[in-house]
This record gives structure tokens, C-alpha cells and sequence, in this order.
């Protein structure tokens, strides 16, 4: 006889699970789902309210701390959608999360919090504020730091990748964007289903990238570099990457990729404008 996972009582020969049982776990989610999305209609539920919900429907912890995630994330690119990130609406997350006593672990299992922040940077970017002192770093970068700048952003597990020579990078149609005005922003929305096409691309070494203040850093075990962000003269948008194009004729376009591109680019676009002097604190 097997056992019902949801339940742990016998579920019959060859059985998983009682039908009721699943029918009442996935009821469970979507209540909880659907209260959780009431705090940002202003209806704030007590967390005693989900706790009673989850035993009611034998829903196991990690099934609601992704239900905590999950709507979290939801308002989160809901916010994103209609353009910068608002502070209050960046309150209302930090709101949610200690309504809801969240850990930091809850909410970033996919990354959901980290993707606040960098909202949260960019937005401050743009609006010429200060947006250092965001990034907690345990152990030691390998990268040198220069005195006057700031880390601003880490990311593992970058992939570098190098546009071959024989292929025409610059005054393609398909988007290169030179670098222009102050304020360049572009939503989430534009960076939907616009994944790199490894086609003309020369895979180089995956590893770690950082934004400063004044450079993008990467290291690796074949290759570590810094750019110094006046040196960029262009900059293209991929969901999942960004291409960067160094001034100098022997330089290649370079592609990292495994990134939240609608971030770096938008950082990248708007960076060079950041006066460390022009910010108060
Ligand atoms: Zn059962």
C-alpha cells in the first residue's frame, strides 16, 4: 500500500497521493495567493490567517514561502511595468515583508529581492541620488578596488562571451544603441523575449562581474579586466545579457550573459552621468 505524500495515511495500491488531498493542496495555494495579494490592495491579512490555511490544506513550508515569493515578485514586475520604481512602492515590498516576518531567504530564493534592489539602485541612479552601500559582500572580491569608487552590484556565474571578428557588430538593425541623453531608461517590458543568439560569438570563461562606481570589473581564471565606464561607447539590451562595445578599433564587442540584462543595461546607459561629488551624504 502506498502512502499519500500530502497526507502520510494510506492512499491505496500504486497510489501517490489522494485525489482530495491534491485537489485541497492546490485550493490551499490559491487562497493564500490571493490573500497575500490583498496587502497591496490595502486588505492586510494577518499572517495567523495563512498559518491556519496552510495546516487546514497539509501544504508544506516550502510550498507557501514560495507562495510568499512568488506574489511578492508579482507586484514587484508589476511596479517595474509601468516604468521606475517608485519609493512607495518599494515600501509597500519592505511593508509586505515584515507584515509577513519574511526572511530574507524566503523572499530571494528566486532572486526576488535582489531584483528590488537593483530597481532600487537604478531608480536612485536616474534620479541622480546616492546608490552606494546596497551590496553585502561575505568573503573577499577578487578585484582591486581603486580608492574613489564604490561597489555598487556583484554577479556569479557571468558568461563572457567575445562577437567574432568576421561579424558586423555596429549599424546592425537589430538594435545597437549608442549612447545618448541623461535618463535612458527602459523598462522591463522592452527586455521580454530578447535572449542573446549565441550565433556569432566566441565563448570565452564564465565568472564573476561587479559594477563600481566608475567600472565594470570581471574576473576569471583565463581572463580579468576592468573597463572604466567612459571608455564604453555603446551598449546592447538582452533579456538574459548585455553586449558593451569599448572605444579603440581593436577592441571586439563583448557579451555577458547568465545577467539581468534589463539592469546592467540600464545601469550601464546611465552611469557615466553619476557624479559622486553631486551626491549628498
Ligand atoms: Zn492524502
Amino acid at each position: 500500500m502506498g502512502k499519500c505524500n500530502i497526507c502520510g495515511k494510506s492512499a491505496g495500491l500504486f497510489r501517490k497521493q489522494h485525489k482530495a488531498c491534491l485537489i485541497q493542496l492546490r485550493e490551499g495555494i490559491v487562497k493564500i495567493e490571493q490573500k497575500l495579494a490583498d496587502f497591496f490592495d490595502n486588505v492586510k491579512h494577518e499572517k495567523s490567517e495563512i498559518d491556519l490555511i496552510q495546516s487546514q490544506c497539509l501544504l508544506p513550508d516550502i510550498i507557501v514561502e514560495t507562495c510568499y515569493e512568488n506574489v511578492y515578485s508579482q507586484f514587484l514586475d508589476q511596479f517595474l511595468d509601468d516604468g521606475l520604481f517608485e519609493s512607495a512602492e518599494e515600501d509597500k515590498l519592505v511593508e509586505y515583508q515584515s507584515h509577513f516576518e519574511l526572511s530574507i531567504s524566503v523572499l530571494n530564493r528566486n532572486g526576488a529581492l535582489d531584483k528590488a534592489v537593483r530597481a532600487s539602485i537604478l531608480r536612485d541612479l536616474i534620479n541622480g541620488e546616492n546608490i552606494t552601500g546596497r551590496v553585502k559582500i561575505s568573503g573577499n572580491l577578487p578585484f582591486k578596488l581603486m580608492k574613489s569608487e564604490e561597489l555598487i552590484a556583484v554577479m556569479k556565474n557571468v558568461k563572457l562571451s567575445e562577437q567574432r571578428v568576421h561579424t558586423e557588430y555596429k549599424g546592425k538593425s537589430s538594435g545597437l544603441s549608442i549612447k545618448i541623453a541623461k535618463g535612458v531608461y527602459y523598462r522591463t517590458s522592452g527586455f521580454k523575449g530578447k535572449p542573446i543568439k549565441n550565433l556569432s560569438m566566441d565563448y570565452i570563461d564564465v565568472g564573476l562581474l561587479a559594477l563600481t562606481t566608475k567600472h565594470i570589473y570581471f574576473a576569471s581564471k583565463i581572463k580579468n579586466f576592468r573597463i572604466r565606464y567612459d571608455r564604453i561607447v555603446a551598449v546592447k539590451p538582452y533579456s538574459d545579457g548585455v553586449g558593451i562595445q569599448k572605444d579603440g578599433v581593436s577592441s571586439k564587442p563583448m557579451i555577458f550573459s547568465n545577467i539581468d540584462g534589463w539592469f546592467c543595461y540600464n545601469f550601464l546607459m546611465n552611469i557615466d552621468n553619476y557624479q559622486t561629488s553631486e551626491v549628498q551624504k
